[in-house]
């Protein structure tokens, strides 16, 4: 034990070893909340307290889950494998798929992921007749997972006036939708779990007892239904034990209420409350830089941070011309950072928006450089592969409408428009999923889809009893998708990732263990006695035996695909360079961070303006980025970017102005200098197109004011120079004050100065 508890400081010591009653543990980042919260679970069952799956612990992604898992296994002598420690989302399939009973879902019941709820809002709002530029889908989507993260269906939402109320119709109408095709989105999983738990008294008393000890990283980002939810499975007696730094909350954009920290202090009396001081991640500086930072926010529970590893290097900061030159800049620090011996893992190239990664990644293709993109186009997300799940998920589940549709005419089996149309009557009509209504279709549309029927059924039935990846390789030798593919210009790497798809099936089984003795290989019966009944009939887990795994290794796939869609899996292991968005960047540290287009409306993002408190937020998320790095943190910002095919010129980031200036050490010239004099210009080093055009334009001396040039005006403040019409005594400017928004100004009347 005293292993276990060596490596900790007083306050860890406190904290890890609490009586089991209601704790919080706030402390900023790098100060070892994740790190308290993985050695208390060792502890309590390294002392008897509890036993491992008495143990429920909620985590942020599924990444830092598998890492938990794999740290207790260092830790403990014990199989990890069938612990309850996952993200909500994970725990609830898992809650779900043990009493799709009771929760009044289909035991196979799939998933959708947000592209495939976006495409059925669509369907349905065409099916249904709607306008929908009146009602845009997505944002019938966000008002549906709005709702459903405060806990309401569409019969609890308060609609106010006749356009709400038509909103809530279309909720209403779209989780009946849901219902048929059996299918739930993410929020439902959620939702659907925490009404199971409500209304099911013995299978909530059930699990209340099981779960003793109940633990929660990243605390400040559960949304009100998480919360309630955790209530939930706490009861009266369990001990929740939440770790958590308000400074770091970036989910209020989908519904997290960093107010659950207080309501939670207050809910579940808490007497024991814990503040880590110490970080153990970054030097002195980049915390330092930290630190001046986020105290501009005012809305803060308070906390400080210091750190024992000196001041280390300061913080560099550059300033590219273009972005494209600020990613060639990127690919030069990385070569000498990896010449020095750093770990390409170690090193992390983070950015506000996803678009953002397109130029950095070709300038690594082209570089030569391994890298790896989470969150950008995943591999789950790829045409083929959703092609290819979609023919599973019929042999899971025939009556997914969805994945009917996307492969009933693909590859091409003469299904048209007009059958497809036949088909949707006939299920609207007798209220069942495409699949059942196929046999009320007539005549030669009736045939071709009658065909199709015949194919799922005869995959299916090829199938029963094979290992994942057989089936898998099945499916595509059955479904003509790898035929269709050889006929394409380019689909050779389609094909290639379809066949990773069964490298994917096989590294999954290794993984999950769904071995030939697992009692999910076994099917239905051997499942069937692994549990005890409750009195309502369906079947509940001794509390102290693991949990057998009631999801058989297709839908167990099929949930990993949609839930854990992260990784490329082929690639996982390679050392490589890790590029990602500061949101999924949450809980991770490298030795080395790039925190790149710093720059006003990029980072603080424009939208931050719209809302209240946004700017705060932005601070935060900013905040997240910079307390990643342990040794060495660099930002940039860019005179201009590409983005979303248009050129802007950018002001570099307000939160430059917030920070130590002793700490930062600022390695490109200022501006001018580049711009000008004998420098080569900046403009050299932008060969995508459009962008020289715009740079032949830029010398407007007869003006006396150049584009691009940076100026600074009484009340606007520093803005750059966006464009110039008119000339001599007719001359106008249009500047790009930042957060004063554009302005067009009089050249001759307005008051500008030099920068
Ligand atoms: P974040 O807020 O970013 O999630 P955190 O508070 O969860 O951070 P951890 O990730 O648990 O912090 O810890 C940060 C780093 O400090 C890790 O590398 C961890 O191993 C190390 N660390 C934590 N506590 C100690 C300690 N007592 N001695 C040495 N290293 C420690
Ligand atoms: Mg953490």
């Amino acid at each position: 034990m005293q292993n276990l508890l060596h490596n900790l400081n007083p306050e860890q010591l406190a904290a890890v070893t609490l009586p089991a009653q209601p704790a919080l543990i706030l402390a900023g980042a790098g100060s070892g909340k994740t790190r308290v919260l993985t050695t208390r679970i060792a502890w309590l069952v390294q002392t008897g307290q509890v036993s491992p799956t008495g143990i429920l612990a909620v985590t942020f992604t599924n990444k830092a889950a598998k890492e938990m898992l794999s740290r207790l296994s260092a830790m403990l002598p014990i199989n990890t494998r069938g612990m309850w420690i996952g993200t909500f989302h994970g725990l609830c399939n898992r809650l779900l798929r043990a009493h799709y009973r009771d929760a009044g879902l289909p035991q196979t019941f799939q998933i959708l992921d947000s592209a495939d709820q976006l495409s059925m809002i669509k369907r349905l709002l065409k099916a249904l007749n709607v306008d929908d530029e009146k009602y845009p889908p997505r944002n019938l989507m966000y008002f549906i997972n709005g709702a459903k993260d405060q806990g309401l269906r569409a019969k609890d939402v308060e609609a106010h006036d006749e356009y709400n109320r038509r909103f809530v119709e279309l909720y209403d109408a779209y989780d009946n939708q849901c219902q048929r095709e059996g299918v739930v989105d993410f929020a439902e999983l959620l939702l659907r779990s925490y009404e199971l738990l409500s209304r099911n008294q013995p299978l909530r008393e059930h699990y209340q007892s099981r779960f003793r000890h109940i633990l929660v990283d990243e605390f400040q980002d559960t949304n009100n239904l998480q919360y309630n939810w955790l209530k939930l499975m706490a009861g009266e007696h369990n001990a929740v034990f939440a770790v958590g730094d308000d400074d770091q909350s970036i989910y209020a954009f989908r519904g997290a209420n960093v107010g659950n920290m207080v309501a939670f202090e207050r809910e579940f009396r808490v007497q024991n409350l814990i503040k880590l001081e110490q970080n153990y991640r970054s030097h002195g500086h980049i915390l330092d830089t930290a630190n001046t930072l986020i105290a501009n926010n005012s809305k803060r529970l308070g906390k400080n941070l210091r750190t024992d590893a000196g001041h280390g290097e300061p913080v560099r900061i550059y300033e590219a011309s273009s972005d494209i030159q600020e990613a060639q800049w990127i690919i030069e620090e990385a070569k000498s950072l990896i010449n020095e011996g750093a770990l390409r893992s170690e090193v992390a190239i983070l950015y506000r928006s996803n678009a953002q990664s397109r130029v950095i990644e070709h300038a690594l293709f082209t570089a030569g450089i391994p890298y790896r993109v989470y969150g950008g186009q995943r591999f789950f997300e790829r045409a083929e592969i959703k092609h290819a799940i979609a023919y599973l998920q019929l042999m899971d589940n025939p009556h997914n409408d969805s994945a009917f549709l996307r492969v009933v005419n693909f590859p091409t089996r003469g299904i048209g428009a007009r059958s497809i149309e036949q088909l949707q009557d006939a299920s609207r009509q007798y209220g069942i999923s495409l699949y059942a209504a196929v046999p009320y279709v007539a005549g030669k549309a009736g045939s071709s889809l009658g065909s199709f029927v015949k194919l799922v059924e005869a995959m299916r039935f090829e199938t029963q009893n094979l290992p994942l990846q057989e089936m898998v390789k099945v499916m595509l030798d059955m479904s003509g998708l790898i035929p269709h593919y050889q006929t394409e210009k380019e689909g050779a790497d389609r094909i290639e990732n379809l066949e990773q798809l069964v490298s994917a099936a096989m590294l999954f089984v290794s993984e999950e263990g769904f071995g030939i003795d697992s009692p999910a290989f076994l099917g239905p019966k051997a499942q069937a006695t692994a549990g005890t009944p409750l009195p309502n009939g369906d079947e509940v887990i001794d509390a102290d035996a693991p949990l057998p795994t009631v999801m058989s290794p297709l839908s167990a796939f099929l949930s990993h695909a949609s839930l854990e869609a992260g990784d490329n899996q082929a690639q996982a292991g390679q050392d490589a360079l890790q590029l990602m968005t500061v949101h999924s960047a949450k809980g991770l540290e490298f030795d080395a961070v790039f925190i790149t287009g710093l720059e006003e409306g990029l980072f603080p993002h424009e939208n931050s303006a719209k809302e209240e408190g946004g700017m705060e937020e932005e601070r935060r998320l900013m905040y997240v980025a910079i307390t990643r790095a342990k040794k060495r943190l660099y930002m940039s910002f860019s005179q201009t970017r590409m983005l979303h095919g248009q050129t802007r010129y950018n002001m570099k980031s307000r939160f430059f102005d917030e920070l130590p200036e002793g700490a930062l050490k600022w390695l490109s010239p200022k501006l001018q200098h580049h711009w000008f004099g004998n420098k080569k210009s900046a403009w050299d080093d932008a060969p995508e197109s459009g962008v020289n055009t715009i740079a032949q334009s830029f010398v407007r001396k007869d003006v006396g004011w150049r584009i691009g040039e940076t100026v600074a005006h009484q009340k606007f403040g520093e803005g750059v120079i966006v464009n110039i019409e008119g000339s001599g005594t007719n001359s106008r400017a249009h500047i790009n004050f930042g957060r004063h928004g554009m302005k067009l100004l009089d050249l001759n009347i307005a008051k500008l100065e030099r920068v």
